[in-house]
């Protein structure tokens, strides 16, 4: 499999603060990927570094062959990378099917963009149900679906996922994550996904990297990483 994405010695700081310190990943086409971590490890640096939200100070950042370090985060969309960022950020007062809609507006195939909102709101019906409803009055579950769902309206080829299942019930936790599996499956997109929920993380995804403190620490397949003593200590709470 070939690399769509890749990460070499990325560093990147908040002023003073170094986020992430000489981060190398890579991200093979079809692949789902995890970079677990604790609170404050870095992840979301890792995502926004990757979708030029946040200029790295060092390293670069690689896409489907091109150097995208710190490029237009518009344009890297346009490219087929789209972010769903970590508290979801979905327009409130836009309504769910406008909200899709603008995840699709660097697109000009109309067809393909009317087909996709069918698949999305097969995905998640509720989303069907409540098309005309401002965002702002989903629940919090409903919105993670439809960050989700605004992000693949772009037709992405990789998606980054921010911890999807923060602040979730463990059903909603689930339900979403058996649609980024079919999202895997079915339409071929590859996702980077962090998440701080390790048990969940290390169940769907192929490949897996352990960041402590802005560093990579552990990488492995998810399979292996879930035998590690490490892993099962500190992130799977298992002794
Ligand atoms: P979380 O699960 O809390 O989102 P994370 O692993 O995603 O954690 P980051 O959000 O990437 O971690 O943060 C990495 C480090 O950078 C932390 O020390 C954090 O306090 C710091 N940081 C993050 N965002 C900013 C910011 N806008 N300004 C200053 N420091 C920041």
């Amino acid at each position: 499999m070939t690399d769509v994405l890749a990460l070499a010695n990325v560093e990147s700081s908040y002023g003073p603060i170094r986020a992430i310190r000489g981060v190398s990943l890579t991200v093979k086409k079809g692949q789902i990927a995890t970079v677990l971590g604790s609170n404050g490890a870095g992840k979301t640096t890792i995502l926004k570094t990757i979708s030029g939200i946040l200029d790295p100070t060092k390293g670069t950042v690689t896409f489907k062959g091109e150097d995208i370090t710190a490029k237009d985060p518009a344009l890297i969309v346009q490219r087929g990378l789209s972010h769903v960022p970590e508290g979801r950020e979905v327009f409130p007062l836009l309504s769910v099917h406008d909200n899709l809609l603008m995840g699709a507006y660097t697109r000009k195939d109309r067809d393909g963009v009317a087909r996709d909102i069918e698949t999305v709101y097969g995905y998640f019906p509720i989303l069907r149900e409540r098309a005309k409803q401002d965002a702002g009055l989903l629940s919090g579950g409903q919105q993670q679906m439809l960050a989700i769902s605004r992000a693949l309206m772009a037709a992405p080829e990789v998606m980054l996922l921010d911890e999807p299942s923060l602040g979730l019930s463990p059903r909603l936790t689930r339900e979403i994550f058996e649609i980024v599996i079919r999202i895997n499956r079915e339409r071929g997109t590859t996702l980077l996904l962090v998440e701080q929920n390790a048990n969940m993380a290390l169940n769907v995804a192929d490949h897996g990297y352990v960041l402590e403190n802005g560093r990579i620490v552990m990488e492995d397949s998810c399979e292996r990483l879930r035998e590690k003593d490490d892993i099962k200590e500190f992130y799977l709470g298992m002794k």
